[in-house]
């Protein structure tokens, strides 16, 4: 019998908020079947060329991107960037503008956890961060390392979200910006898990409506954890919008036992994957 190629694409190394090294990524992705990776680290791709390295010597193709943040109204949003030029100067310096207002977000999060009686918050994530990001994951890690919440999980319930000490509203690029950088860098925008995202579905359709009309070509219709009727939804979601159906897994870390690279629900037979565009 053929088997299908395993597509995943969109994962995390420790040049954001992963926690393997993009090369322990790789190999990880190999292990676990996946054919096609995309390594998409928040606002940065640092990474990139590790991970391509890495591999050159394995059973794997390696997809270039990111995932950016953006500020939508009220709603933070993630883009995805896949088969992207990682040089691109437009690129890079828009990830730049990014990674700059993370390190007084960074400070403010630190400040008004100390307000709440935490304190070395910022000595205490930067330790579990790279050079390049510093996230509120870092800050969950140390949260729960010093005893302040008994898991990551428990620490989004408490900390960095709205209402909870060390929330900071976020204020990162727009997603015109977004979208026309990696347009510029010569890669496919894709909106990210956009179950997650705590919006009605009229305000969803009208995010799909501005995304497509800026250039967005897909969305991503299988995430890490889903109910299938979610899946359900997002498939209808990408045809009404014409849009391309991605997969990816989120990956951040082997800790996280509810989501691995390559473990993914199988895209529905209604859309278009995402790949059906590379073929040349
Ligand atoms: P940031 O971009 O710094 O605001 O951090 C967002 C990151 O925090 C996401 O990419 C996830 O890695 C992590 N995160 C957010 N919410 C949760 C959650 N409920 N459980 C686990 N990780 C989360
Ligand atoms: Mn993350
Ligand atoms: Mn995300
Ligand atoms: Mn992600």
């Amino acid at each position: 019998m053929l088997s299908m190629t395993c597509y995943d694409l969109h994962s995390h190394s420790n040049v954001s908020d992963g926690s393997l090294s993009p090369t322990n990524l790789v190999k990880r992705a190999v292990d676990k079947g996946v054919d096609v990776l995309a390594l998409t680290d928040h606002d940065g791709t640092e990474g990139i060329a590790l991970a391509a390295n890495a591999a050159k010597e394995m059973p794997l193709d390696l997809v270039s991107g990111v995932e950016i943040s953006v500020s939508w109204g009220s709603n933070t949003v993630h883009i995805l960037g896949l088969r992207i030029d990682p040089q691109q100067l437009e690129l890079q310096q828009g990830l730049k503008t990014i990674r700059d207002y993370r390190v007084g977000r960074a400070e403010e999060i630190a400040r008004r956890l100390q307000k709440a009686g935490i304190e070395g918050a910022l000595e205490g994530a930067s330790i579990y961060a790279s050079k390049v990001m510093l996230g509120r994951l870092h800050f969950a890690k140390f949260l729960v390392n010093a005893g302040h919440a008994k898991d990551i999980n428990d620490v989004f319930k408490r900390f960095m979200v709205r209402n909870k000490p060390g929330y900071v509203p976020g204020q990162w690029a727009s997603l015109e910006n977004a979208v026309s950088w990696i347009i510029q860098a010569g890669g496919q925008a894709v909106i990210a898990h956009p179950a997650r995202y705590k919006m009605t579905a009229t305000k969803l359709r009208r995010l799909l409506t501005e995304f497509k009309e800026l250039g967005g070509v897909g969305i991503e219709v299988i995430s890490g954890r889903q109910h299938p009727e979610e899946i359900k939804r997002l498939a209808s979601l990408a045809n009404d919008f014409e849009l391309f159906a991605s997969c990816g897994s989120d990956f951040h870390s082997p800790d996280n036992t509810w989501v691995e690279l390559g473990r993914l629900n199988s895209m529905p037979n209604s859309v278009t994957p995402i790949w059906f565009s590379w073929r040349s």
